[in-house]
């Protein structure tokens, strides 16, 4: 990704509108002795009008730092408001237990989120919890802390997701043309088929406000914890579920929609620790334990190849060129339709046999016939 500043506004070439007040017109402001355009945004041509001076009498200069963030910025002057990282997700994975694949597929999310213009972060969540499920509230607030120091959205997920590289963008998306608040996908659990939403909407029937959802993927605005100062929304007893939750954001007037066009699959069934104590003692104990040692086990973070070449000491990193076999330079990555390939550029040239072009033209690689 580029990484230079970049300024985010231009000025517009029409011609200028004597200034009532005998200033020099803004555009002229704008550009320096030597010709060189100032930064510039929320103003400009982006106003219906730019030789309005009433309307252009707020000017706001912002360095950007990517290509990606001038775009958004320079969106955002028409469509929303401006952020200091626009389109910035903050995805908290609550825990480190990951099922496995799930850590690669939502690296792999990460990775496609980054490189098509979202600024996405992902951490894991400490497991602060003493007994299974006791502190997830406190882990859930921690997310939204984490999320409040300037990140615009927060995507909290479990450690049994399966998205799609493309599933946050798409979801963003959503969420910025539709206007929400909160957003979720549609979380498919192959094990039991239970619908993890209601009221139940049908797969790929498009998007439609909900009273609640499960926890596994959600999208929220992270301003909306404003109204919870220090991130304290949720609850810790195993009996503040989501109904609680979706009431308590419904009370200040958030509607979470799910988009069921985007679907997201599970890789476990989802645990309801209220029921459990229905279970004979017996079973009590047996499913506490089977959870006990889980948490225990340590995190599986492996590539879905085990010869993907991208990892370090067993833990898959999308963003690793791995070094050349022969040479040990770092290769170019080239993305596949079905997964990505590595080539060494320095070593193919040089095992480049001489050639002649068709335009008959000797190549840089074949020495001169003299
Ligand atoms: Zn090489």
């Amino acid at each position: 990704m580029d990484t230079t500043a970049q300024p985010s506004g231009t000025v517009a070439t029409t011609a200028i509108v004597p200034s009532p007040n005998g200033a020099k017109p803004l555009e002229q402001h704008l550009v320096a002795e030597s010709g060189q355009i100032m930064p510039l945004t929320m103003a400009g041509h982006l106003l219906p009008n730019p030789h309005d001076m009433l309307k252009m009498a707020q000017v706001g200069v912002r360095y950007n730092v990517t290509q990606w963030e001038q775009k958004w910025t320079m969106e955002r002057a028409t469509q929303g408001w401006d952020h200091c990282r626009p389109k910035s997700v903050y995805i908290a994975a609550i825990g480190s237990h990951w099922r496995e694949r799930c850590w690669a597929r939502v690296s792999d999310m990460l990775h496609y989120s980054n490189q098509n213009g979202l600024y996405a972060q992902l951490v894991e969540i400490q497991d602060r919890c003493d007994v299974p499920y006791d502190a997830m509230g406190v882990m859930r607030n921690e997310a939204i802390l984490k999320a409040m120091n300037g990140w615009e959205f927060l995507c909290m997920i479990d450690t049994d997701v399966l998205p799609l590289p493309e599933t946050l963008i798409r979801l963003l998306n959503r969420m910025e043309s539709d206007g929400r608040s909160i957003i979720v996908p549609y979380v498919d659990e192959p094990g039991t088929q239970k619908v993890l939403h209601g009221p139940e909407q049908k797969k790929f029937s498009g998007v439609h406000p909900i009273r609640w959802a499960v926890l596994s993927f959600m999208l929220f605005r992270t301003s909306i914890f404003n109204a919870w100062p220090g991130g304290m929304f949720w609850d810790n007893p195993r009996g503040a579920d989501e109904g609680y939750h979706f009431q308590k954001l419904y009370s200040l007037g958030h509607i979470p929609v799910v988009d069921t066009d985007i679907v997201v699959p599970t890789q476990s069934a989802p645990t309801y620790p209220l029921t459990v104590k229905y279970l004979s003692e017996a079973d009590q104990k047996k499913f506490w334990d089977m959870k006990e040692a889980w948490r225990r086990a340590p995190p599986d973070r492996r590539p879905l190849s085990p010869g993907d070449p991208r990892q370090r000491d067993g833990m898959y990193l999308p963003f690793l060129k791995p070094p050349c076999p022969q040479c040990k330079k770092e290769m170019r990555e080239i993305p596949l339709p079905d997964g990505v390939t590595f080539k060494c550029d320095a070593c193919a040239q040089a095992a480049a046999q001489p050639s002649i072009t068709v335009a008959g033209e000797v190549t840089a690689s074949v020495p001169a016939i003299r």
